[in-house]
């Protein structure tokens, strides 16, 4: 049977979401966009209200919701604006390789905390060196005792500043490559950590970003993730959730270009009549429709399947570069339908087309997306 419809507790979820992006994040998003302030106070309501952490398990003190719920809120929360967006989901792609491989001590001392409060959690594995090529890291954790000694410089650290722990990647065996590498559950206050400035990015400017230093950090043994080892799995696998949420956010970032756009285009009348009736803005607003439609089909499948316990790496990364690279060409051709208003910070679009490059770059680039879906369809044989 397939089915396109949502329950009537997803479309409560969708319109709850959708709410709390129309009073809550469009408000402030323009100042948060100008100043770099980070969102605390929306991250604050969001928490009160339970729509952060949503795939927390009950055993853990969540709401213990599917990948497909979660696409639901990312695409409304993004509608409001991505740049806040992020910094409320960021969360997510730390908890998930912790969720997947952590000890019940370690699940019960940091992720039951933050169902409780608003905490936050970053995703340290990119390094200046090593984005796409996760394999070139040179971060080490070397056992001494019972703990494990962490060296290293991480970049491009979504929420560096603001998380109360990080999920660490580091080599515990250089020579054993994929397999040397083990995932860690540090502590943002432990000695020889130092986070770097914030870094001033395109585009979802108050998301935090920023380089970790560690240096000679005493990690106990019990904070490892997973196995010795396990680390690359659970780093690469925790996309398999996370990057259909990610294009979930891209579709959202999409609509409210094709809101904003197609609103203006009924408005502006050049040659005696609205733009929208001229072919070639009519097309660029029916292609925009189109691939809004199709992104989120493909989300709604790669999070479907991640629910339903099946393989989705394929459609993960399908979702992924279709929604990223149709989010970034909607908002630059609602930057044309706006004209020279488009090119200004007055208007709306302008802060769109910044916001949507960071989509075909974080989570792995487009070009990366390309090589998964290409290694799946031939390496797996498909
Ligand atoms: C705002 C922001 C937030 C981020 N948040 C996080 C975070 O929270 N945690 C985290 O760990 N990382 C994070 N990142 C890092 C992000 O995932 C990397 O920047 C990304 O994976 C690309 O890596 P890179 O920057 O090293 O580029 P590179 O890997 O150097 O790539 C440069 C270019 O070469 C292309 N390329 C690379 N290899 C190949 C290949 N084999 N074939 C074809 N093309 C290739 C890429 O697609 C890209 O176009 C973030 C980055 C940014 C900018």
């Amino acid at each position: 049977m397939i089915g396109f419809g949502m329950t009537e507790e997803q479309e409560q979820l969708r319109d709850l979401a959708h709410q709390f992006a129309e009073n809550e994040i469009r408000p402030v998003s323009a100042h948060h966009d100008k100043t770099g302030e980070y969102p605390w106070e929306v991250i604050r309501k969001a928490h009160d209200l339970g729509i952060m952490n949503t795939h927390i398990p009950e055993k853990w003190g969540g709401m213990g919701l599917g990948c497909v719920d979660g696409a639901i809120i990312s695409e409304e929360l993004a509608w409001g604006c991505t740049g806040i967006g992020t910094a409320l989901e960021a969360n997510g792609l730390a908890l998930q390789p912790v969720l997947e491989g952590a000890s019940d001590h370690l699940l019960d001392k940091y992720v039951r905390p933050m169902t409780e409060e608003p905490k936050m959690a970053a995703y340290a594995v990119t390094e200046p060196g090593a984005g796409s090529d996760v394999a070139g890291m040179r971060s080490t954790a070397v056992k001494k005792g019972d703990k494990y000694i962490l060296n290293g410089n991480k970049m491009w650290i979504t929420n560096a500043a603001v998380a109360d722990w990080f999920f660490v990647v580091a080599y515990t065996d250089k020579e054993a490559k994929y397999r040397g590498m083990t995932g860690f559950l540090v502590e943002r206050e432990w000695a020889g950590i130092e986070v770097g400035k914030k870094e001033k990015n395109m585009g979802q400017r108050c998301s935090d970003t920023r380089a970790i230093t560690f240096t000679d950090v005493e990690i106990p043994e019990e904070n490892v993730v997973g196995q010795v080892g396990a680390g690359w799995g659970l780093a690469m696998g925790a996309f398999d959730h996370t990057r259909p949420l990610v294009a979930a956010a891209a579709v959202g970032l999409a609509r409210a270009a094709f809101d904003h756009a197609s609103e203006y285009a009924m408005q502006r009348k050049t040659m005696g009549r609205p733009i929208a009736s001229h072919q070639a803005i009519a097309f660029m607003l029916a292609e925009m429709a189109r691939d809004i439609e199709a992104g989120r089909l493909l989300v709604h499948k790669a999070a479907w399947l991640k629910d339903q316990g099946q393989r989705n790496t394929m459609y993960a990364s399908m979702a992924k570069a279709f929604a990223a690279d149709s989010a970034h060409r909607i908002a630059s051709d609602a930057v044309q339908i706006f004209g020279g208003y488009g090119f200004n910070e007055e208007y709306p679009v302008e802060k769109l087309l910044r916001d949507s490059k960071i989509f075909q770059i974080y989570e792995g680039t487009s070009q990366i997306q390309r090589m998964i879906i290409a290694k799946e369809l031939f390496q797996r044989g498909r």
